[in-house]
């Protein structure tokens, strides 16, 4: 996932954007005047890590079992 600051080809228009998704899907993204945008920045986003509850207890667990000796 990539977080891309994109800003219209156009002078006239100069609509500037911010979207998050897959690179290659963005960069084929145009303008709502049908121009195409220019990428001024790139950052890659971190997707957070989502755990359920068990998954939770799961590391609780195994973080507090006593270390083999
Ligand atoms: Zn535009």
């Amino acid at each position: 996932m990539y977080l891309v600051e994109l800003v219209c080809g156009d002078v006239d228009c100069a609509e500037s954007v911010e979207q998050v998704g897959d690179l290659a899907r963005l960069l084929a993204e145009l303008c709502d005047c049908g121009c195409t945008l220019q990428i001024i920045s790139v950052s890659a986003v971190e997707v957070c890590e989502i755990r359920t509850p068990l998954e939770r207890a799961r590391a609780r667990r195994a973080s507090s079992l006593p270390l083999a000796a």
